[in-house]
Order: structure tokens, then C-alpha cells, then sequence
């Protein structure tokens, strides 16, 4: 009988490859970090060739270590970074050019020329996205453009599109199939939100020949099998989710009302709103939760694009830290942040400001600020942010939201967690579990696979790691909120 259920969790800072067993519990894992590529200030690149080299890396890792037998495996569930896309040569299975990620700001100029002529209101209502660089539509059009000259000799018949999961899942299946599911088709602003397929209108808009793009399938059912000489069997594969979906399907987050915020690179809430397409007031996304082959469930989301991103930042970038946990303490050690104020536009704003040009900046800096007066002023940024978008749901929803339930490799912060239930002025729920992406993974591809019999039950068995309450510091923590909402204002808008 077969144990597990393997999660292939493709992220931004890193990959992943997780084990569930039969009650739904994390068995194992393996993990490596990605390589960030920056050509220019504002641009991000992902080589493709290392994402799928890891992916097979850390599949091997977690058997290894665990002494698994592939053949323990029952199914396989991806998810991945969303957004970020790639074109490659069916040919030769070589990538045309690195890939373009997420937060990548290279095609603002193009989606401000689209906006002056008129097309944002047009592709918000066909797609349910805010016209901007972070989704995968003017990107692909970059790379296109980018072949067409600088790489003549290739013949377009040859070529396909697709985001992370469509270059890792026709990897996985020995190059047989090219699809995608819908919650990420969702997000490249091709998608139209009614029909569910890709929009021709929008393809013809930004010159993508529609028979480069992969088929869209429910994101709960059969995708395929693994090449047998790819991971030594042919495993099927039952589940593909955009990494914020499947942290929402993993919660639990099944009904209208239910909400989860995750903290990786970049902090996404994501609110169910069931069968029917709901429309924010607030600049959020109306976007796919998830879809069967007979139910499409729908979200809103708020993406605040730098947030994990502004820890490496202070890593790998400035150089203030030599580890991410490490902030922890750092905040902890200093009583406030002595006035300094951190705006996290690396990559611009997402929402709920939508502002490709704004870009970060410390403020309030006098001669007593110290490392750990910026680093604590980093982490309240990432609480200050999500208090906007908390704010924007509550107005859309009309009743204010109770309790925040989180994960994501930045919820591991207890500090940052204490700070974001002070400012909030509510309680902060955290699992034991905090990779409830890839969870939310092997939920799906274990229910579509009859591996799992029920959903309820897999919820229910979840467990809570803490539950943090606003305490005595939440005053002062909601007023800081006012100023630094006034050093956003100053950082915006810098074109
Ligand atoms: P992704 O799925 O976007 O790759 P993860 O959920 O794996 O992201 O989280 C990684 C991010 O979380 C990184 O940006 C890292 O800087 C941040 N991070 C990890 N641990 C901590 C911590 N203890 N405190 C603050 N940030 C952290």
C-alpha cells in the first residue's frame, strides 16, 4: 500500500519537495534555495534549467534521506511561484531565455502605454486583474519580442509558453504535456475569468499566438504521469495550484468569509468567495481559488509583492543581517524603532496602491539609528503592509475580519507575528504546519487522487502551533501605523 503523497512546492526563494502521509501529517522534506539573477535595478530573473534540476534534487533528498521507495508514493501535488513564465524549444527542451519573475518591473512602460490607451478598465473586467508588470502577459510579450530579435533562427511552431508549473510539469512527463491549471492560468492576464480559457482578444492585445500556450485544466484531477526515467516511476500527478491557492486550499478556506495570509517573498491575502466572481472596491484581484471538473471557486486577493524579499534584502543586499531568523531577536533587542520608518517598494506597490514606480526608502533616519532600529523598522513594514489589505477587505466585505490565520516561511517570526496582532487589533493564528502551500498540494492532488477521502477530515486534523492576541503594545503599534502610511505616501510615485 502506498504511504505518501509527495508535494513539490516551487517557490521564489527556494524549492521544495514534502511528504504527507496517510492522516494528512508532514513526513519529511528537502529544500534548496534558488539563485536570484538581477540584469538591472527592478528586473528579477529565474534561470528555468535550476529549477528543474533542483526539483529532481530535492524529490531525490527527501526519499533518500527518509529511505523511501518511489513506489511508496501515491501521487504528486505542484505548486508553484505564480506569474513568473518562461518560453522554451520543444525541440530541444532548452529555455529561450531565463525566466521572468513575478516581481520583475521591466514591461511597467508597456502596461502605462496600455493604460494611456484606455485598455485597464477592459482587461480588470475580462481577467479580474489590475493592469500591471507583475502578471505574465506583458512579460511574455517581452520574451517574445526578445526572440523574434535576438534569436531569429527560431522557428515559433516550436515554441512553448507556460509558468513554472507548465515548465516543471512537462519535464515531470517526459515533455508530453503542456497545461497549466486554472488558478494559474488566472494570473497571467490571459485568462478570461468568465469562460475560464484564454482570452483571444487579449492574446491578439499583446501578440501571443494562442498555439504556444498550454491547455487549462481543473486543478484538481489528472495532469498526467512521471516519465519513468525521470523520478524511476510513472507517479501521476493530481493537483496543480499557484502557490497562494493551494496555502487557502490547505487552511481549510472553502466558504465565502473564510480568509488566510501567507508571508513568503512577498505577503498574499487571499479570500474565498465561492462559486460566483466577486469584484473589489479596493483594488483587490478577483482571481480562481481553485477549480474540479464540475466547480470553479473564486477569491479575492491583495498582493503585496516584497516582504520575505525585504529580509534577503537585508541578507544578501545590505548586509545588516546573516540570517533571516536572526531579525527576530534584532527586533526584540531595541524598544521601538527610534522613528525610522521602512517603505517595502523593492518591486513597486502592489495593493492595495498599485504603484509600479514607487521604490523603497528608509525614513526618519537621525544620528542615533542603529542596524537593529532598521531591521525592526524592516519587519513592522511587513505588519503595516498587511494592515492596508486587511483594511481594503474589511471595506469590501462590510464585516471586519476576527482572525488572521498565516503561513509562510516569515509566520515562523514570533516577533513579527506579536507586532502584526498589535497592529491588526486581532488575534493571529498560526499552524503547526507552516508550509501550507505545499500542504495544500498534497491535500489536492491525495483527495483527486482517492488517496485522501475527505477534506473536512484532512482540515480537522490540522493542528494550531500559537495564537498570538494583541497585547499592551498595540496603542502604540496602530499609531506608528499613521506615520508610516505617510512615508508611503512620500515613496510613491517616483517617475
Ligand atoms: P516563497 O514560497 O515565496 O519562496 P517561503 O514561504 O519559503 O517563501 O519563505 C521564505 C521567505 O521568508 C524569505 O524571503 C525569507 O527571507 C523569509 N523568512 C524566513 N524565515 C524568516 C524569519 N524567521 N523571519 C523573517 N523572515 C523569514
Amino acid at each position: 500500500m502506498t504511504q505518501y503523497v509527495l508535494a513539490i512546492d516551487l517557490g521564489t526563494t527556494g524549492n521544495r519537495a514534502i511528504l504527507f502521509d496517510r492522516a494528512g501529517q508532514l513526513y519529511a522534506q528537502a529544500y534548496k534555495e534558488l539563485t536570484q539573477h538581477y540584469p538591472h535595478p527592478g528586473w528579477l530573473e529565474h534561470d528555468v534549467t535550476e529549477i528543474w534540476a533542483d526539483t529532481q534534487t530535492v524529490v531525490r533528498d527527501v526519499l533518500v534521506k527518509t529511505d523511501t521507495n518511489v513506489s511508496d508514493i501515491a501521487t504528486i501535488g505542484l505548486t508553484v511561484q505564480r506569474e513568473t513564465c518562461v518560453l522554451w524549444d520543444k525541440t530541444t527542451g532548452e529555455p529561450l531565455h531565463k525566466a521572468i519573475v513575478w516581481q520583475d518591473r521591466r514591461t511597467a512602460p508597456l502596461c502605462r502605454e496600455l493604460t494611456a490607451q484606455g485598455k485597464a478598465e477592459i482587461i480588470q473586467q475580462k481577467t479580474g486583474l489590475v493592469l500591471d508588470a507583475y502578471f505574465s502577459a506583458t512579460k511574455l510579450k517581452w520574451l517574445l519580442d526578445w526572440v523574434i530579435e535576438h534569436k531569429p533562427e527560431v522557428d515559433l511552431d516550436n515554441v512553448l509558453a507556460g509558468t513554472i508549473d507548465t515548465w516543471i510539469l512537462w519535464n515531470l512527463t517526459g515533455r508530453q504535456v503542456h497545461a497549466t491549471d486554472h488558478s494559474n492560468a488566472s494570473r497571467t492576464m490571459l485568462m478570461n475569468l468568465e469562460t475560464r480559457d484564454w482570452d483571444l482578444d487579449l492574446l491578439e492585445l499583446f501578440g501571443i499566438p494562442a498555439h504556444i500556450m498550454p491547455t487549462i485544466q481543473p486543478s484538481l484531477g489528472q495532469f498526467g504521469t512521471t516519465s519513468a526515467n525521470v523520478i524511476g516511476a510513472e507517479l501521476p500527478i493530481t493537483a496543480i495550484f499557484g502557490d497562494q491557492q493551494a496555502a487557502l486550499f490547505a487552511h481549510g478556506c472553502d466558504q465565502p468569509g473564510l480568509l488566510k495570509c501567507t508571508y513568503g517573498t512577498g505577503c498574499f491575502l487571499v479570500a474565498q468567495m465561492g462559486t460566483h466572481i466577486a469584484r473589489s472596491s479596493q483594488n483587490l484581484l478577483s482571481t480562481i481559488a481553485w477549480t474540479t471538473a464540475d466547480q470553479t471557486y473564486y477569491a479575492l486577493e491583495g498582493a503585496m509583492f516584497t516582504t520575505g524579499a525585504c529580509i534577503q534584502w537585508l541578507r544578501d543586499g545590505a548586509q545588516l543581517i546573516e540570517s533571516a531568523p536572526e531579525t527576530e531577536a534584532i527586533a526584540q533587542s531595541v524598544a521601538d524603532t527610534d522613528g525610522v520608518y521602512f517603505v517595502p517598494a523593492l518591486s513597486g506597490l502592489g495593493a492595495p496602491h498599485w504603484d509600479m514606480s514607487a521604490r523603497a526608502a528608509f525614513f526618519g533616519i537621525t544620528g542615533g539609528a542603529t542596524q537593529a532600529h532598521m531591521v525592526r523598522a524592516v519587519l513592522e513594514s511587513i505588519a503595516y503592509q498587511v494592515k492596508e489589505v486587511v483594511d481594503a477587505a474589511n471595506t469590501d466585505s462590510g464585516s471586519p475580519l476576527v482572525r488572521l490565520k498565516v503561513d509562510g516561511g516569515a509566520s515562523k517570526n514570533n516577533w513579527l507575528m506579536q507586532f502584526q496582532a498589535d497592529v491588526l487589533g486581532i488575534p493571529v493564528e498560526r499552524p503547526a504546519v507552516s508550509d501550507a502551500t505545499a500542504q495544500g498540494a498534497a491535500f489536492g492532488a491525495g483527495l483527486a487522487s482517492g488517496f485522501y477521502a475527505d477534506y473536512a477530515d484532512l482540515i480537522a486534523a490540522r493542528q494550531v502551533d500559537c495564537v498570538f492576541e494583541p497585547g499592551e503594545d498595540a496603542q502604540a503599534a496602530q499609531e506608528n501605523f499613521e506615520l508610516w502610511s505617510k512615508a508611503v505616501s512620500r515613496a510613491k510615485r517616483l517617475d
